[in-house]
């Protein structure tokens, strides 16, 4: 693996394809061990997830169910702080047990909003799955229950995150070289 540019950044190489995959493996396994006889509900959040919700799905060895979600978020005119939109959470999630699957905590800011509007759905149990977490930029401690890796606070891209639109086809993750 050597380093790359994207745009107008460098990036250098930071997490193996075969490495990520084994991760996503292990965690497929304890999530089966956890839901062995249930059939928990996969909510992914589009964009960045998609590579990693369908890779943990695809090593689940448990029934499950999986739809996609997408926040928009922007600053309203008069409100204090952000607006998030949510797209196509059409699943009733009324007594289901729900596994919440994202690309990276950074902030926390994303999921701290997103998330009373699943609660208020009352689903029989919620769980927070990431493939990548940013501890140091955490601005809303939140309770993740599977982690991929915990990564320092550097922007990464690649395996469904972008850089302004490009670098989500990569294999392996990149860091970008400060
Ligand atoms: P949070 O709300 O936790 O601060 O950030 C969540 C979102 O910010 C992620 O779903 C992702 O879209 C974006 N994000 C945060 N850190 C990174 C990063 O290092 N690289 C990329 N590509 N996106 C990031």
């Amino acid at each position: 693996m050597t380093s790359i540019k994207i745009h107008d950044k460098e990036f250098e190489p930071y997490l193996k394809d075969e490495d990520i995959q084994q991760r996503i493996k292990e965690v497929a396994k304890q999530i089966s061990e956890d839901y062995a006889g249930k059939r928990p509900l996969f909510v992914a959040v589009l964009n960045g997830s998609f590579m990693f919700a369908a890779d943990l799905f695809k090593y689940l060895e448990i029934e499950a169910e999986i739809c996609f979600i997408k926040l928009s978020s922007y600053k309203g005119t008069q409100s204090t702080g952000k607006v998030i939109t949510t797209i196509g959470l059409d699943d009733d999630l009324f007594g289901r047990d729900v596994i919440l699957v994202e690309d990276i905590v950074d902030t926390g800011k994303t999921l701290h909003n997103f998330l009373p509007r699943l609660i208020h759905q009352q689903p029989k149990s919620l769980r927070l799955a990431t493939l990548l977490h940013k501890p140091e930029a955490t601005v809303h401690p939140l309770q993740l229950d599977y982690v991929g890796f915990v990564i320092p606070n550097k922007f990464v891209v690649g395996y469904g995150l972008d850089y302004d639109g490009l670098g989500r086809n990569l294999k392996e993750i990149y860091q970008l070289v400060s």
